[in-house]
């Protein structure tokens, strides 16, 4: 058993309720919220939408469930769902896309997860009873698989525009959309307005335990509210995970540039060690970096293990470690002493 306080840098996903937000919860006035009586989980929908200039919001377990409620509505059995071949509603979400909404996935291979609205273009399939109906486009910022990379307003704006011309809705797997907001300081607003639907997480790196909100037009929202019922997502009290969720949108938000910064530092320190192949570019807070032969993944892993410093890995040849709010400045010193003491 190692003693040293753990450094947890898999994901995002592990931070904890701070003391503030406990006593949030702790306060929260809670309902039935299948019944709509939940006034903890009314506030933060409303308060979601608001903030993104959509019409109304759904709270759910999970991101998964707001991706997969969101592909259910936008499309029929037997549509064509376009996205990014390393994109999480495909790689990560068990085949949701088929197996709850009868669809095809149309995968474009992106630059950092990143897809043009040119690449989308070409993959729109001409109505023809041979193919498949193209109905849907995701996109995802920042992109997971791509370094917690950010896309380019103007280039969004160039897709939804190409959806509009051949009738396509456009999703948005924002699970960590308020890492690319505050890294570009960009307006949620302007997001509201390119997108048909977004689902924002809020147990990522906004630090609340549970949830995710889907946001979208009234109608839209009505429909996934049905669809999150059949999956199994509608929760009683679940109130108590809304008064943190809201916590997390007022007060956490700002930080993330805190989060930015030391994995811009730890990016900076990989790509000076002579055992790194390559760091993606760090944008927010994600690091993916490659290791150099004869090191190993699991080399480099079981290492900083011994210091309790955890981190995942992302394929054969890469790391990736994830900055958050329970790794502070001290831990960031440490892993970048134990890096540069790493050798072959
Ligand atoms: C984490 C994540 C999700 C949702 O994951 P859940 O664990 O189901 O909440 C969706 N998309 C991306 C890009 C993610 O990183």
């Amino acid at each position: 058993m190692n003693t040293l306080a753990a450094t947890e840098l898999r994901s995002d996903t592990f931070t904890k309720p701070t003391p503030n937000m406990l006593t949030a919860m702790m306060n929260a006035a809670v309902g039935d919220d299948v019944f709509g009586e939940d006034p903890s989980i009314n506030a933060l929908e409303q308060m979601a939408a608001n903030m993104f200039g959509m019409e109304a919001a759904l709270f759910c377990p999970s991101g998964t469930m707001t991706n997969q409620i969101a592909i259910n509505v936008h499309t029929q059995p037997g549509d064509e769902v376009i996205c990014e071949e390393g994109s999480h509603i495909f790689y990560y979400e068990g085949g949701g896309i088929g197996r709850n909404s009868g669809c095809q996935a149309r995968l474009i291979k992106g630059n950092r997860g990143q897809i043009t609205a040119a690449q989308i273009a070409e993959v729109i399939n001409p109505d023809d009873v041979h193919r498949a109906r193209t109905r849907l486009v995701s996109l995802e910022n920042t992109c997971n698989r791509g370094g917690g990379s950010c896309y380019n307003l103007n280039e969004i704006a160039e897709i939804r525009n190409l959806c509009n011309a051949h009738g396509l809705s456009l999703h948005l797997d924002g699970a960590r959309l308020m890492n690319a907001i505050v890294a570009q300081n960009e307006d949620p607003l302007t997001y509201g307005k390119l997108f048909h639907s977004i689902s924002l997480c809020l147990s990522k790196g906004l630090g609340a335990p549970v949830g995710s909100v889907l946001l979208g037009s009234k109608e839209f929202i009505k429909e996934a509210r049905r669809v999150r019922k059949v999956m199994g997502g509608g929760m009683r009290q679940a109130g108590f995970l809304a008064a943190a969720a809201s916590y997390a949108l007022e007060h956490q938000v700002e930080r993330l540039a805190i989060d930015h910064a030391h994995a811009k530092k730890l990016g900076m320190v990989l790509s000076e060690l002579n055992w790194v192949d390559s760091v993606l570019p760090v944008e927010t807070n994600i690091v993916i970096f490659a290791i150099k032969m004869p090191a190993t993944v699991k080399q480099v892993s079981d290492y900083l293990l011994q210091y309790n410093i955890r981190v995942s890995a992302m394929s054969s040849t890469q790391i990736r470690m994830v900055t958050h709010l329970d790794v502070t400045p001290e831990m960031i010193d440490f892993v970048i002493e134990k890096l540069h003491d790493f050798s072959m």
